[in-house]
């Protein structure tokens, strides 16, 4: 039997551990690096490119390089966050058939669950080279913060990558796994992940071999390129004041500025001051324009304090949702590259009144508890329960729109909760059931999983017919739906027909796709 891989499939960077003689371990690629940009792009010639090759053509080949899909995995096109990024990104995103982003690099359009296979196909190929044998199972976290269809999106992609997803699991769940595993004993632990595209926060409970979360809260469009783009933001303002020129629709020079600005975001975590120099940046009939800027630690944080604050928000609903305070947390783990910065960390240490733990690195440690949950699910011996929650209350839209709430946030999954639904009419036939995950009372305010019609009711008088549907969240964090027509004990077979999510027939036309190209990868 093959091992199991744990990976952490990062918007900005993706990492992969597996177990070896009972200890996880990071894989890193031949030439070393333990992280892989989550990036794919098309070059000049055609040529497919992925991780730190796709990143070296970023700023030369903007439209055609595409970072951060993650933030659109599982989203509708008419979403905010995708009118968003239209906004932000250099590459172009299209509606989908299924309402669904995509994206159009070269004149191809490919799906998202298609560009985060890709990132996982190379994964699996740098643990193949690794192991020198076949891999073929996987655990993938994503955020914990993720709702359905981008559970549902993350599971896709790794069919499309070839791979058996044996299980999706939290990011901050990964991490308080691996912390756990390595320091045995009760404790209450606090996770605050802050990555470049996403934020997470949970509450566990570790003893004896028991992982259990006891809360979670989070914004999956929230992280390090936000503090970026408020970087970038503020020079282009201080270059048009002093130099007349507006960068704003120059593509070549606004990635370039980005890429500036995350590395001195990166450097004032540990210095003071520094220097952001950008030559030939624009030109004018007087010449070339040189752009030059001093960027120190205070300003930084004054650019960038609300996003600190409001990560802050979710870290006490979390607190609260737990049923705690924030002193009977023992340990807080940070996890994300932008949990780095100095104004994050002391936030974080302010609210809780006690430092970060220091012993784990930020980078990894999602990707070693991944590979923790891959070898206990196939070794025995390797006890590990855990027990995670649904991070968004599931529900159906009832008369007015009024959202009914089936499950809560934070019930523990899996679970399966049923009901007794019932017609309105007389010999009514069908009725047509909308189910939702968000907090809004109002349906309609929360993401739309998916709807599906239970037909075939036998004439009654309207509040007869009783049909008992099924609410199944599993303990990968997908819902899927079974009703049963308590009369006759009919099973009813129906599909959630999810509005993001792609077809198996498409599923399977994207892996045989990206197998053609598997000889240019390795090239
Ligand atoms: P993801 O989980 O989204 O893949 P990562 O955990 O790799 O993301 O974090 C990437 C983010 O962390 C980027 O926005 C990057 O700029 C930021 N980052 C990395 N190192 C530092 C640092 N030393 N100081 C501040 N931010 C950092
Ligand atoms: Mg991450």
């Amino acid at each position: 039997m093959g091992r199991v891989i744990g990976i952490d499939l990062g918007t900005t960077n993706s990492c992969i551990a597996i177990v070896e003689d009972g200890q996880p371990i990071v894989i890193p690629n031949s030439g070393g690096y333990k992280t892989m940009p989550s990036m794919f792009g098309i070059s000049q010639d055609g040529k497919r490119l992925v991780g730190h090759l796709a990143k070296r053509q970023a700023i030369t080949n903007a439209q055609n390089t595409v970072y951060a899909a993650k933030r659109l995995i599982g989203r509708r096109f008419d979403s905010t966050e995708v009118q968003r990024s239209i906004e932000l990104c250099p590459y172009e995103i299209v509606q989908g058939p299924h309402e669904d982003a995509r994206i159009e690099l070269a004149e191809k359009t490919f799906t998202c669950p298609e560009l985060a296979g890709i990132t996982l196909r190379e994964m699996k190929r740098i643990a193949e080279e690794y192991l020198g044998e076949p891999v073929h199972e996987a655990v993938i976290t994503c955020p914990a913060y993720f709702n359905d269809a981008q559970r549902q999106g993350t599971k896709d992609a790794g069919k499309i990558a070839g791979l058996e997803v044996l299980r999706i699991i939290n990011e901050p769940t990964a991490a308080a796994l691996a912390y756990g595993m390595a320091r045995p004993g009760d404790q209450r632990i606090a996770v605050y992940d802050l990555g470049g595209g996403t934020f997470d926060v949970s509450i566990l409970e570790i003893s004896e071999g028991v992982i259990e979360v006891l809360a979670t809260a989070g914004n999956t469009f929230l992280g390090g390129e936000d503090f970026d783009r408020r970087i970038v933001a503020h020079i282009v303002k201080g270059f048009e004041e002093a130099e007349g020129i507006d960068l704003r629709s120059d593509t070549m020079a606004l990635q370039r500025l980005k890429d500036a600005a995350e590395k001195a975001k990166c450097d004032l975590s540990m210095r003071e001051e520094t220097e952001i120099n950008l030559p030939f940046i624009a030109s004018d009939p007087e010449g070339p324009r040189h752009l030059n800027f001093e960027l120190d630690r205070v300003m930084l944080e004054r650019l960038v304090d609300d996003i600190v604050q409001g990560t802050l928000k979710s870290v006490e609903q979390c607190v609260q949702d737990a049923g705690l305070r924030p002193s009977d947390v023992d340990q807080v783990v940070m996890v994300g590259g932008q949990s780095r910065m100095p104004l994050v960390q002391s936030a974080v240490s302010d609210y809780f009144g006690k430092r970060p733990h220091k012993g784990v690195n930020p980078d990894e440690v999602v990707a070693l508890g991944a590979a923790v949950q891959g070898a206990a699910l196939v070794e025995e011996g390797q006890d590990v329960l855990l027990l995670d929650v649904t991070p968004l209350s599931l529900g159906i839209s009832t008369y007015g729109g009024h959202f009914a709430r089936l499950i809560d946030r934070n019930t523990t999954v899996p679970v399966t909760k049923a009901h007794i639904f019932t017609t309105t009419r007389d010999d009514q036939s069908a009725v047509k059931i909308r189910v939702f995950q968000g907090e809004s009372d109002l349906a309609t305010e929360n993401d739309l999983l998916g709807e599906f019609v239970l037909a075939g009711i036998r004439p009654a008088r309207k509040g007869e017919p009783e049909v008992e549907v099924s609410f199944d969240i599993d303990s990968n964090g997908i819902v899927s739906v079974s009703a049963r027509d308590l009369a006759t004990g009919q099973e009813q077979s129906i599909t959630v027909s999810s509005t993001s999510t792609l077809s198996d027939s498409e599923i399977d036309q994207m892996a045989a796709d990206q197998q053609n190209y598997e000889v240019a990868f390795k090239g």
